[in-house]
């Protein structure tokens, strides 16, 4: 498959679930993002398997307007932390912080304005999340009535599962037609980390 290094995010994020599809086009947008969104989405990176000299590529090229001085000072060491580099925590040591659950992005610190962090399905407005699904290649009207119906039964994990099914429907048969997966590979997804590599692995 694909690379999973720095130069090869960009690429990679075809796979991103809609949280980190957002956290991604935010921080290019932006070349920033605030606080909690850098701790979601670095624990993320970490998670699809990036290490940490490549994370610290990949943060240090994305804040373009930062000097080497500032990037230092500011962001190297909370990218070290997260992967267990750094910090008091001796228990940590080595392996750092678990990449967080769709139940901690959709329960915790919810965005506020100027923040990217979060689940698009719980925290944009149902238009705003429309638009982001259409700018992501999610078209079809079936899928996108049926994210609004489990938009405003508040099952918001069941929207993002739909839109992966829907997205994946060819590669889903094929894999089931061929006995290569069972139910246990395909269960609900309910980890942003579970949806990156469902998808790399039936893409690839
Ligand atoms: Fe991300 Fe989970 Fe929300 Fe999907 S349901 S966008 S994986 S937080």
């Amino acid at each position: 498959g694909a690379p999973i290094n720095a130069a090869n995010i960009d690429n990679l994020s075809q796979h991103f679930p809609l949280c980190m599809k957002n956290l991604h086009a935010t921080l290019r947008k932006n070349n920033h993002l605030k606080h909690f969104g850098r701790l979601q989405y670095t624990l993320f990176l970490k998670g699809i398997g990036l290490s940490l000299e490549d994370c610290l590529i990949f943060w240090r090229q994305a804040f373009k307007n930062k000097t080497d001085d500032e990037f230092n000072k500011e962001y190297r060491y909370n990218v070290r932390h997260v992967y267990g580099d750094v910090g008091g925590d001796a228990n940590r040591r080595g392996t750092g912080y678990s990449p967080y659950s769709c139940q901690k992005i959709l329960t915790e610190h919810p965005p506020g304005s100027g923040e990217a962090h979060g689940c698009p399905y719980r925290h944009f407005s149902i238009d705003n999340l429309t638009s982001m699904l259409q700018a992501t290649g999610v078209h079809d009207r079936e899928v996108l009535k049926g994210v609004k119906e489990d938009v405003d039964k508040k099952r918001f994990h069941i929207a993002c599962n739909r839109v992966f099914e829907w997205a994946h429907k060819a590669e889903i048969k094929k894999v089931k037609d061929e006995n290569i997966w069972g139910p246990a590979e395909l269960d609900t997804i309910v980890h942003p980390n579970t949806y990156f590599k469902r998808s790399y692995l039936l893409k690839n």
